[in-house]
């Protein structure tokens, strides 16, 4: 070897992330250009992205750092947090995540990286799982049926009252009514919701109910200081009086409480973070949303359903994907897109690890704890607020400064009323030894009293907090799932087992239009669990949680810069959330200026379906833009419009670049356009992974945008959520973007609602985004965008000869993503985009985003994580499959017996005693060197959605249907 003359920092240069997060080496790139016709990176820029957008500088970041080093440096910002004992409760609660689910799902590639359900044959396995955690929901509220998660507790409360006013057909009334012991994030969140439906909130106490004219009714169970009341009468009366309910249940006080859907409720909502999922400074978890079996059809986001393969084998699928935002569009029931899968898997994971006498344990030891604790209390001179409870006291006449002072010695976090009142919830992790620290804290010195004795006494005295009518007298969780795997081993195999059916980017590039499925790095994943990011409450005290605020606000600054904008608020938990969190801004702002009438909102035809989804919910009208035959925004139309809505006009939403997969020259003009009849600018950056370092939404005329972390970021897509959809506004905006009612925000007007239960949304995950762009800094980021484009355009350019590209720019090229069209080939050969997707399967993949944004085509997103080796390898799986239509076509094949219509192929097929098919056994399931070399198999034939839908059933399945 000749001397090496390397420099240290052309070295260290040379280790950097940056080639470990982009997929192409350089040489790799060099013949992708070529492929082009192009000699350089430089051309390809030039000719795709329009010269009036391109960014002239870097962006101001610092310097690519190592993994190593963002590591420390993060590590160093997570100890400023302090993990204190948490007694706040309010919704959040220290848990314990089972390891085996922490290392085996929590912190594994093969389940955090899957992608939204949307393919059931080969998601078998997240399927089960969010199966398995609607059967929990059902069976500890009592309901009949259970969705497969929302975002968050409070947003399953705003989405209660949308349903509740959409089912109740009868009521004549506006009025929505809130009991006045709900949390009070969740009154925020309702509140916000309430008033761009323009109905009226009416906040009492629970028996004052009956004697209001409402639609609807939101009761907490138990309540929020922790009272547990019957409720079965209000809801009785309320019933009678025609007024739907909700109730929002602590999913842990439902193990031993007798279930909501026994009293007849309607509706039955609240968070599943305490079975397992740490609190992570306010998420993400799930939330969970049950309903009567009348709701069915009506209920919001994802449900799982079962249904049968074409081999006649029970098969699970997401049911009536037909109400959802993309289809719908404005008439979709809720603009629900990413929810928070991974969490609700999660769990459910944990409902089976411990099954329904783990539970019962795991409730009675808390409310045990509570109870030793109430006693103690009372005999040291206390008062409590309400003589029943499950885990939550409620401490009156008490001298709150002196407890806050020995609290915070000690580092316990307890709930300060405004009234002087002291609230505290006892939890899993609760310890006889914490017990006795608390007696110590809440009671003078010279108490007397141990734990030992007073456990003693409650065991003499029988005494409970749950008054008799209120315990629980039913089972649950009777299903075998939830019987069978108590033990390590046999828990490890069954995540195995389902990890196993199911296809991630461990597997192959999902090459996912519009969804950006990248490399979720290992470094960027291993802080979530860090305890002090994971233990800690969002409502902690300020001064506990310096690390969490640091990266936070670090954070926003890059985003700020990368955007152009000059605030980004982090509350929405998920992309639509951030359109109705930049939607709302834009409306407070609006009213500010004594301009609430605007209320038209301009849409282009080629919008994603959560932007009108989201407009409507703001109480906007949805005008649609055309799109020309380019696919781009027809800015003819769109000056109609806005001069016909002038006076009316609020804003535009448009996507940049497009979910056409291209860059626009016109977007400028648009977005002057709509300035100069006073509207304001929307810009959706879900897209924004073709333009990071390139361009800036801030600059080219966006006043509000959303980033969706989970696509750009690097935020995983954990099978359908979490994601983190925070907003970049200018400054005229900030004063109004979300506040929080708890932990109130600097800068922002105090009375902007909250469109989140926490005051930064899912902030746990956020420093997966944080350490994406210390270790890219300005320079890998624009790399990493460049080599979106550049592998897009590879793509376009190997398949053009096979599939026609529906849509390119200016000169003939295409963005970050690329539509191909599958109608010519359908008309000629009777082969569909399905077909072509399931197809895909054979070869290992998952499919491209299908029939979106326009029926019929594929769009493939190759983002820059990557390689050319795996680009390559699905091309060529692409063309083989263009080889096999033309045998359908030519009449060599039938088209009813074919590799296409018959795929994908399972095990099953291949062990056929008859092979009645014009294709070999081989030609099925290994039709390329890379399958034989590797091979993925689908756990199930194609899957009848007819079916499924028109029997709707949402529940684990029984034995016996299994031997069916
Ligand atoms: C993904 C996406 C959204 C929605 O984001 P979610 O996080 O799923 O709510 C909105 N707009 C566009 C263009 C998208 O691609």
């Amino acid at each position: 070897m000749a001397f090496d003359t390397r420099s240290l920092a052309d070295l260290a240069n040379h280790d950097a992330f940056i080639s470990r997060h982009n997929g192409p080496r350089a040489d790799d790139a060099a013949t992708m250009l070529s492929t082009l016709g192009l000699d350089g990176i430089q051309s390809l820029l030039q000719l795709t992205v329009p010269a009036d957008i391109r960014l002239a500088d870097d962006l101001e970041l610092d310097p690519p750092r190592s993994e190593a080093v963002a590591l420390d440096y993060l590590y160093r910002l997570a100890r400023q947090n302090r993990v204190a004992k948490c007694y706040i409760g309010q919704g959040y609660y220290d848990t314990l995540l089972p390891a085996v689910i922490q290392r085996n799902v929590l912190e594994n590639p093969g389940w955090y990286t899957a992608y939204t359900p949307y393919q059931p044959e080969i998601s078998q396995g997240r399927l089960e799982g969010l199966l398995n955690f609607q059967q929990m929901v059902m069976d500890l509220t009592g309901m009949e049926l259970a969705n497969a998660s929302l975002l968050d507790e409070a947003t399953a409360a705003a989405e209660a009252m949308a349903l509740c006013r959409r089912a109740n057909k009868k009521a004549k009334s506006n009025a929505f009514f809130v009991a006045d012991d709900v949390f009070p994030q969740t009154l925020d969140v309702v509140r916000t919701r309430a008033h761009y439906f323009g109905f009226e909130l009416i906040v009492a106490p629970v028996e004052q109910l009956v004697e209001h004219d409402v639609f609807g009714a939101l009761l907490q169970y138990p309540g929020q200081s922790g009272e547990v009341r019957n409720l079965a009468e209000v809801v009785e009366q309320a019933k009678a009086h025609g007024v739907m309910t909700t109730v929002a249940a602590d999913i842990m006080s439902l193990v031993l409480l007798k279930e909501p859907g026994a009293l007849g409720v309607d509706i039955v909502i609240g968070s599943a973070q305490r079975f397992g999922v740490p609190m992570g400074f306010g998420g993400p978890h799930a939330a969970f949303f049950a309903t009567t079996d009348k709701l069915k059809r009506a209920i919001p986001g994802r449900i799982i359903g079962v249904s049968q393969d074409s081999r006649g084998e029970m098969a699970l699928r997401m049911a009536m994907q037909t109400r959802e935002q993309h289809i719908r569009r404005e008439k979709a029931t809720s603009n629900i897109c990413t929810a928070q899968a991974l969490l609700a898997n999660i769990a459910g994971f944990y409902a089976v690890y411990h099954g329904a006498e783990g539970l019962r344990t795991i409730a009675s030891r808390i409310h045990r704890l509570t109870t030793i604790l109430a006693e103690g209390l009372t005999r040291g001179g206390i008062t409590l607020a309400h003589d029943s409870w499950f885990d939550t006291l409620r401490l009156t006449s008490v001298d709150a400064r002196k407890i806050h002072g020995r609290a915070m010695a000690h580092d316990v976090n307890l709930r300060y009323f405004e009234n002087g009142d002291i609230g505290l919830s006892i939890n899993q992790t609760t310890t006889a030894h914490d017990l006795a620290l608390l007696l110590d804290i809440l009671l003078d010195e010279e108490h007397g009293l141990s734990v030992t004795a007073l456990d003693e006494d409650v065991t003499r005295l029988s005494k409970s907090g749950i008054p008799a009518d209120c315990q629980r007298s039913t089972d649950f969780l009777t299903h075998p799932t939830f019987k069978r795997y108590h033990s390590e081993t046999e828990m490890l195999r069954y995540l195995k087992r389902l990890e196993n059916k199911d296809l991630s980017l461990a597997h192959a590039m999902i090459p996912l239009g519009s969804c950006t499925m990248k490399l979720n790095a290992t470094t960027e994943m291993m802080p979530i669990t860090w305890p002090e990011l994971a233990r800690i409450h969002p409502f902690a005290p300020r001064d506990q949680v310096a690390g969490y605020r640091q990266i936070i606000d670090e954070l926003s600054d890059f985003l700020a810069e990368i955007t152009g904008y000059d605030h980004v608020s982090m509350q929405s938990n998920s992309g639509a959330q951030g359109e109705y969190a930049g939607l709302v801004a834009i409306r407070r702002y609006q009213q500010a200026q004594g301009e609430q009438h605007r209320d038209i909102c301009l849409i282009p035809s080629s919008a994603h379906g959560t932007n009108p989804a989201s407009a409507a919910m703001a109480n906007l009208k949805v005008v649609v833009v055309e799109c020309d035959k380019d696919g781009n925004i027809d800015l003819i139309d769109l000056k109609a419009k806005a001069e016909q809505h002038s006076a009316a006009l609020s804003a535009i939403m448009l996507t940049y670049p497009s979910t056409h997969g291209v860059f626009e020259e016109g977007v400028r003009e648009a977005c002057d356009i709509v300035h100069q009849h006073g509207g304001q600018v929307y810009i959706d950056g879900a897209n924004m992974n073709a333009i990071v370092g390139l361009a800036r939404p801030g600059d080219f005329g966006g006043d509000v945008s959303h980033l969706n972390l989970h696509k750009t970021f690097c935020i995983p897509h954990g099978g359908g959520g979490p994601g983190m959809g925070p907003i970049g506004v200018k400054s005229h905006l900030a004063p109004y973007v979300s506040n929080h009612v708890v932990t109130p925000l600097d800068g922002v007007e105090p009375n902007a609602g909250a469109v989140s239960a926490a005051a930064y949304g899912s902030a746990s995950i956020l420093p997966i985004s944080w350490a994406y762009i210390k270790m890219m800094g300005a320079r890998g980021l624009r790399e990493a965008s460049q080599l979106a484009i550049l592998s897009a355009n590879y793509i376009a350019k190997r398949l053009e000869g096979h599939y026609p590209v529906l849509y390119k720019g200016r000169n003939g090229y295409v963005a970050h993503e690329c539509i191909i069209d599958i109608r010519p080939l359908k008309a000629a050969s009777g082969i569909s985009e399905e077909d072509i997707a399931k197809r895909l399967m054979d070869f290992g993949f998952h499919a491209p985003t299908m029939s979106f944004p326009v029926a019929g085509t594929l769009m493939i997103e190759p983002t820059e994580s990557e390689s050319l080796y795996e680009v390559n390898r699905f091309c060529d799986a692409m063309i083989a499959i263009r080889e096999e239509v033309a045998r359908v076509e030519s009449g060599d094949w039938p088209l009813d017996n074919n590799p296409l219509v018959n795929a994908p192929h399972t095990m099953a097929d291949l062990m056929d005693a008859d092979w009645k098919r014009p294709y070999s056994r081989e030609q099925a399931a290994f039709p390329s060197d890379a399958v034989k070399a590797s091979k993925y198999w689908p756990a199930a034939n194609r899957v009848d959605n007819v079916l499924g839908d028109r029997q709707l059933i949402c529940s684990c399945p029984s034995i016996e249907a299994y031997r069916d």
